[in-house]
């Protein structure tokens, strides 16, 4: 059994990702190291969203173990049980209730006018689902169902995140204060590409390293990657600032970065020993995480147990939440009948 380490009280950070498998360097980046580094300033509640993955998702075959391979990323990658709450959204159902009473709160005008909800329909015309439409309520339902305070976003997600700030306003002011407002914390979140350099990396491009690739693994997908297209010849001399390879470079070869742009403006170094540099580089920036995910993996039944414990702590909060809403909405509630 996982002991939850007393803590003094300190702000609650909630954030919520779907279940995507093996995590690849733009989740490493653009996410998971920032979990990490927040648990040693915040309660930290991590959910795997379950739940919203099926608003986008028909085939549910491989749902179970890219929720097991997504947490084994996560925990050999840093994350801590011991400090943070790692838990699937769906074995906590008070996250449904919720929902629901959030959607009697929630005018249909705010959620139609959602930008992603416009994409989504653009992009999946033959799956307009209920879900669809009520992702920003789930998404207020699963922050402040364990009274988050603060939420990591990317720029790009403060809209998202003001719309559950006015579903609890309005709730709020409806019913009394239950909720606190929660605020988005801007972290510097990397937007890595793909190895085609045109779309963001990601498993459904095809374009990823996965964190936990083998060295073998990772030079053969580095040198699949597509670079400055002026250099056609060893000669030509190149771009560094356009090219993802470089880009990646940066976070992986910091010391050298300097380096590699004078060589490559100069075409005094090709694209296949920059992509070697970069290979080896990568391999031994995640050497440790594949030795650490390699042990924890040897542990049979780990990750269940982490997950069972997550749960029950997420549990507790959330009926104690949930409790309070339906008080607070004047409910006949069930121990009222005793
Ligand atoms: S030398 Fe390196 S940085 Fe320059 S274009 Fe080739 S891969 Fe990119």
């Amino acid at each position: 059994m996982l002991n939850f380490a007393t803590k003094k009280m300190r702000k609650r950070v909630f954030s919520g990702a779907r279940p995507t498998g093996r995590q690849h360097i733009g989740n490493y980046l653009g996410a998971v190291r920032n979990y990490v580094a927040l648990q040693d300033e915040y309660d930290c509640v991590y959910c795997i969203v379950d739940i919203h993955a099926l608003t986008t998702l028909e085939d549910t075959e491989s749902l179970r173990e890219d929720t097991h391979e997504m947490v084994l990323d996560w925990l050999a990658a840093g994350i801590d049980p011991q400090k943070s709450i790692v838990f699937v959204q769906s074995h906590v159902p008070q996250v449904t209730e919720l929902h629901t009473l959030f959607s009697m709160v929630t005018p249909l005008s705010w959620l139609l006018r959602v930008p992603t909800f416009k994409e989504k329909v653009k992009m999946q015309p033959e799956n307009v689902n209920y879900g669809l439409v009520g992702y920003p309520v789930l998404m207020t339902a699963d922050i402040t169902l364990y009274k988050g305070e603060v939420v990591p976003v990317g720029e790009d997600q403060l809209p998202h995140l003001e719309l559950a700030r006015e579903i609890v306003r309005r709730f709020n002011s409806l019913f009394g204060v239950v909720f606190p407002e929660p605020q988005g914390k801007l972290a510097n979140l990397p937007l890595v590409l793909g190895l085609d350099g045109v779309q963001k990396m990601s498993k459904s491009y095809d374009n990823q390293i996965e964190i936990s690739a083998s060295p073998e693994e990772i030079s053969k997908r580095v040198m699949t990657a597509v670079t400055d297209p002026a250099r056609k010849y060893r000669s030509d001399p190149g771009h560094p600032e356009i090219c993802n390879v470089f880009c990646l470079h940066s976070f992986f070869t910091p010391a050298r970065v300097e380096e590699i742009a004078v060589e490559c403006r100069g075409a005094g170094i090709g694209c296949v020993d920059c992509k070697k540099i970069l290979s080896e580089s990568m391999s031994s920036n995640l050497k440790r995480f594949r030795e650490r995910r390699a042990s924890l993996a040897s542990k049979p039944g780990y990750v269940n147990e982490v997950l069972a414990d997550g749960a029950n702590r997420a549990e507790a909060i959330a009926e104690e939440t949930i409790r309070e809403v339906r008080s607070n909405m004047r409910l006949l509630q069930r121990s009222d009948l005793r």
